[in-house]
């Protein structure tokens, strides 16, 4: 049985979720926000240095800021992932994964993307063991180590930065010779002692025991060689895992993402999607917080009956 019925449930808590939130609740809107953690990818980013208003920000004291803002204006958090939603009459129940249930008269996802794996051998047995998807949370248990990253993306080269301060080596493979990152970041890296690049670098397989000891890969399509390591970190980008909302029939591109208008709605009425899991070309926090208003202010007008919006916060229709 549903225990409380809220205007607007909000699934995740990144700077799409967190911001939805902010404007749901200045809406007078009462909202409820459903995520496992707090700042989702952003606050697994060590220093943000991109975000308008500050020149460098850890990713988890922004992501505590956008949270005090929406809890100051009124909304309710519950620290659970969400395992299935279903349509009702008059809007929709929201299942969480212990069995909690919510009703909403509209939903707004924004649960953003989980890591993409290497799919290589090892890799799952020893996870937890020596294998992170995450530099920020787990750095600091290799200070003094010998470790590698894997990508060429900004998540890869922030993993690498960050750990160059930490490890005693840090070697950072890319499948290509090119890095997708931005310039900067690159220079940042490439200004680190410990830091050895090595492109055309495919990893093939992680070895161990008990613990991650080294990984294979092989070079320029065709030398085969192992380096001795004690951590990797696989920074290769995000997935959209959406499948559990499969039963909702929801619009999605081929990769899986959300499909929504410039208005946020997807293909299901009452139903609001922002930042990361959508189809989205560009994948940035100060975006995805852009995109959870606009979510916000279109999950609003249409609780509202679908009346036009205040002309001071939108243009007529
Ligand atoms: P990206 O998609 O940007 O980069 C992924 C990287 O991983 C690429 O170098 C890609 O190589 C490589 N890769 C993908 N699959 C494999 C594989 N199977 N084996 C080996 N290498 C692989 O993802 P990111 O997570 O880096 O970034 C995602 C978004 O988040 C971006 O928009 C980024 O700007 C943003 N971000 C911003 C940060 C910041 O501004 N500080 C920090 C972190 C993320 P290839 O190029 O060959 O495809």
């Amino acid at each position: 049985m549903p225990e409380k019925n809220y205007d607007v449930v909000i699934v995740g808590a990144g700077p799409a979720g967190l911001t939805a939130a902010i404007y749901t609740s200045r809406r007078a809107l009462s909202t409820l926000v459903l995520s496992k953690d707090i700042g989702g990818q952003m606050a697994l980013t060590d220093d943000i240095q991109n975000y308008p208003g500050f020149e460098i920000i850890e990713g988890l004291v922004l992501a505590q800021k956008f949270q005090e803002q929406a809890a100051q204006t009124g909304s309710e958090f519950l620290f659970e992932g969400v395992g299935r939603i279903e349509k009702t009459e008059d809007g929709f129940i929201v299942k969480t994964e212990t069995g909690r249930q919510f009703l909403a008269r509209a939903v707004i996802l924004a649960f953003g993307l989980s890591p993409r794996t290497l799919d290589v051998a090892g890799e799952k047995e020893l996870i937890g063991k020596g294998v992170s998807y995450c530099a920020t949370c787990d750095g600091p248990l290799y200070r003094g180590k010998t470790v590698a990253v894997i990508g060429g993306g900004n998540s890869a080269l922030d993993a690498a930065e960050y750990l160059s301060k930490i490890a005693k080596k840090v070697y950072m493979l890319l499948r290509r010779d090119v890095f997708r990152g931005e310039e900067i970041l690159v220079e940042q890296v490439k200004a680190a002692d410990n830091v050895e690049i090595i492109f055309n670098a495919k990893v093939k397989a992680l070895k161990g025991k008990e613990r991650l000891e080294s990984l294979a890969y092989v070079l320029n399509d065709s030398e085969e060689h192992d380096l001795d390591l004690e951590g990797i970190f696989i920074e290769i980008g995000h997935v959209a895992k959406t499948d559990w909302l499969n039963n909702l029939g929801l619009k999605m591109t081929e990769r899986q993402e959300l499909i929504v208008n410039a208005d946020n709605e997807t293909s299901i009425k009452g139903i609001f999607a922002a930042g990361d899991i959508t189809s989205i070309t560009y994948k940035q926090a100060v975006i995805s917080a852009g995109e959870g208003a606009k979510a916000a202010l279109q999950a609003y007008r249409y609780l509202q009956g679908n009346k036009p919006l205040m002309p001071d916060w939108s243009v007529k229709k």
